[in-house]
């Protein structure tokens, strides 16, 4: 099946025209990254140089996909936005929920009943509003997609950090909060800030046990968690052209893990080969005629220096495998030397799991690969020595590979063959284990490996490396096993080596599947109602947020002044909270639980100030509400930094927090604020900050004249009858004047 090839076939007629104009304003060569980026300007931003890691910047994406824990909450939105359909091709996966525990049948089974009502809801919505929807067991999210729906020189955004999975299809695909999705489904521009570009040169080409994983593992090392911010990582170089589709996707995959904003690809014969290999040979027929805008200019490659704003180089042939960890994805070891590392840092030595699967190694290739390693061992009389789980990434893969007997040689050796799905990769695993305080080692293919994300135990040393690795290190069972210079024992007691691995990076006989999962919406859901049952705890239908009543906001008592940081998990948690995604009231008892009271240095402890007592900040909130009032919140640099996560907007606002003021915001969040028609608000003079004392009552003056770039008016009425008085600035344009005014921007647009 081929999704959206209109769109995708316009997207390419359209291309010649707009680089061409770019090329003209821009007035030098271009980089991949801005060939995309530029010619997805939304239709009302100006074309011009736009600074990078300083302008923001609207966009027009063209498409969205959204994963079920997180779609909940984005859907629960457009069902308020007064649209009939979405205004860009968009798709839901269900794949997030469903725990690996017994088998991939029995595993399906329970979470079928386990989240039924929250499958039913995402059926009914992505029904009526024209949304593709892959059931439980079609597959993880980003594999989906870039079998189905990744096309080079598109632009999509996803409600899930792993999106930049689909740059390695050549796509700028960007991982957002559920907010962001939904400005894109009902037809907004998406603001970005114009990312800086980090050029990777890739010289040589893999050999032996070195794999694309190995490029991004290393590349880890160099970055570091925090190296790619607001940065998009654009590869180039003769080596990309060696490497597979999917060994790029697993590449741009694991970028968020360096934070990058995404990753891409140039497109070549190997991306034309995937297209083709996945029933899209019309797409890249489109791609002829426009091939040469799919890549970075010339003059970009032979002189990268002068167009990115750093430039990396790996040679490929000298890759060696990569062993990255306990605990994060950039503690990068490579194998000659982690054996010691190990030694020296006193991981566990026995490996006790092995795990392939997540988005990022899940593809034919990797199957094969890993796979090659287990029967070489079978052949050899070697026992598989740990426990082995397997996730293939989608249907299409397990189908394939079953047919191809790579299936059967994983459970020849003991593996557990788990559902489609994510699985260990976040946390959705019931493990059993003997002593849970015992120190322990896992080794995976996924992408994270902080501590206790697999499996809920910190005492667990999870590493992460390729497939074709972890496949050697479970059948060693010894974390510390160098398959290029150490030798097996076999079932004869001789020492073997096991063979480098081989794979294959398209099936032979092409893929197959039976059924792959997917419903198609029908065409006109406007009689669809959507059900949600009053008593669901893990739902609840999103009541439009009431309008301004036009009148300055006075006597409202503080919530919470929160001291130091303040992120997004600060305002709302994740963790057991996740499973209150969809529900507003329920997740609200999480709001600013993880935030510093600066009056005693405690979090979650603030004082009522009717009773004297001090209570839980979600506890206080909803008294205040109950009697009618609203509250404020204070709070010092840089509120809202992290996840863009719409609920560490959307409790307050439901919990009657009228204004948040603080010496400086995420600007992410500060329009996350605006858009649930919240009042954002900075101290113009940050020691003002310290005028807000515990019983004060605080007036918001101004409003009836609230405009563009004119200051609001604080009046702090202190306990002792004092008052002071200072100006706040804020950053509202009219549109977000008029979504404030609405309360909120759904309303505003519904209106
Ligand atoms: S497999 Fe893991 S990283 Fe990928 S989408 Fe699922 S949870 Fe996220």
């Amino acid at each position: 099946m081929i999704f959206d090839i209109k769109m995708i076939q316009g997207v390419y007629e359209a291309l010649p025209d707009k680089i061409n104009r770019i090329t003209q304003v821009l007035k030098r060569p271009l980089t991949l990254t801005e060939k995309i980026l530029y010619t997805h300007l939304s239709k009302d931003e100006e074309l011009k140089d736009y600074k990078r890691g300083e302008d923001y910047v609207n966009f027009a994406p063209d498409r969205v996909a959204m994963q079920d824990a997180t779609a909940q909450m984005a859907l629960l939105q457009l069902m308020n936005s007064g649209r009939k359909r979405v205004a860009v091709p968009s798709t839901v996966h269900c794949d997030h929920l469903i725990q690996a525990y017994k088998s991939a049948k029995e595993d399906l089974n329970t979470a079928e009943i386990t989240n039924k009502e929250v499958y039913d809801f995402l059926t009914e919505v992505s029904n009526k509003f024209g949304i593709g929807f892959w059931k439980p067991g079609a597959g993880i999210i980003h594999q989906v997609v870039l079998e189905n729906y990744a096309f080079p020189g598109g632009m999509m955004i996803g409600t899930d950090s792993h999106t930049p999975n689909a740059g390695g299809l050549g796509m700028i695909a960007i991982g957002v909060g559920g907010a962001d999705a939904v400005d894109v489904m009902a037809g907004m521009p998406w603001e970005l800030k114009m990312p800086r570009i980090i050029g990777v040169k890739l010289t040589g080409k893999l050999s032996g046990w070195a794999s694309a994983k190995d490029v991004i593992l290393k590349l880890a090392g160099i970055l570091t968690v925090k190296g790619g911010t607001n940065a998009i990582i654009e590869y180039f170089g003769e080596g990309v052209h060696s490497l597979s589709a999917t060994g790029k996707a697993t590449i741009c995959n694991m970028g968020a893990e360096v934070g990058a904003t995404t990753s891409i690809f140039p497109y070549d014969e190997k991306s034309a080969e995937y297209l083709i290999a996945t029933d899209r040979k019309e797409v890249a027929d489109a791609i002829k005629a426009v091939r040469q805008y799919l890549q970075a200019d010339t003059e970009v490659e032979l002189s990268p220096e002068k167009y990115y704003d750093r430039v990396i180089e790996i040679n490929l042939s000298e890759l060696e495998p990569y062993i990255n960890g306990p605990f994060t994805p950039d503690a990068a070891n490579p194998i000659s030397e982690f054996a010691k590392v190990s030694a020296e840092k006193g991981y566990p030595q026995k490996m006790e799991v092995g795990l392939i699967g997540s988005c990022t190694n899940s593809s034919y290739e990797d199957m094969t690969r890993a796979a090659s390693i287990v029967k070489d061992a079978q052949e050899k009389g070697i026992k598989v020595k740990a426990q082995f789980i397997i996730n293939p990434g989608s249907e299409q893969v397990r189908y394939t590979s079953e047919r191809d007997g790579i299936l059967d040689v994983f459970e020849k050796a003991g593996a557990t063959i788990m559902a489609n799905a994510c699985g260990p990769c976040i946390g959705q695993w019931k493990r059993e284990t003997d002593n849970p305080d015992r120190p322990n080692s896992i080794v995976t293919s996924f992408n994270r490996n902080f501590a206790k994300r697999n499996d809920g135990n910190p005492n667990t040393h999870a590493f992460v490396a390729s497939p074709e690795l972890v496949a050697a290190l479970t059948i060693a069972g010894d974390l510390s096993f160098n398959p290029m210079t150490d030798p097996l024992l076999n079932d004869k007691g001789e020492k073997v080596m096991l063979k480098e691995p081989v794979g294959a990076e398209l099936p032979n006989k092409g893929f197959g599947v039976d059924d792959l999962g997917y419903i198609e919406p029908v065409a006109d859901g406007s009689h669809i109602e959507v059900n949600i049952a009053p008593d669901s705890q893990r739902l609840q239908v999103l009541h439009p947020f009431a309008a301004w009543d036009g009148k300055d906001i006075t006597a409202l008592p503080l919530l919470i002044k929160a001291k130091g940081k303040c992120t997004t998990d600060h305002i709302s948690m994740a963790g057991p909270w996740l499973r209150f995604r969809g529900h507003l009231d329920n997740i609200s008892d999480n709001m600013l639980i993880g935030a510093v009271n600066a009056f005693n240095d405690k979090t979650n402890s603030v004082k009522n100030p009717f009773t004297g007592e001090f209570e839980a900040v979600p506890q206080l909130a909803r008294e205040f509400k109950s009697k009618g009032l609203g509250s404020v919140v204070v709070a010092e640099e840089n509120y809202g930094e992290g996840s863009s996560r719409e609920h560490a907007a959307m409790e307050p606002r439901f919990l009657n927090v009228k204004a948040i003021i603080v010496k400086s915001f995420a600007r992410i969040h500060e329009t996350n604020l605006k858009k649930q028609g919240m009042l954002a608000l900075t101290f113009i003079n940050k020691e003002d900050y310290d005028k807000v004392r515990e019983d004060d009552k605080i007036s918001i003056l101004g409003l009836s004249d609230f405009r563009p770039g004119r200051n609001l008016t604080i009046e702090l009425l202190h306990s002792d009858g004092e008052k002071d008085t200072f100006e706040v600035a804020h950053t509202y344009n009219h549109l977000q004047i008029e979504w404030f005014k609405a309360g909120s921007a759904l309303n505003y647009m519904k209106n």
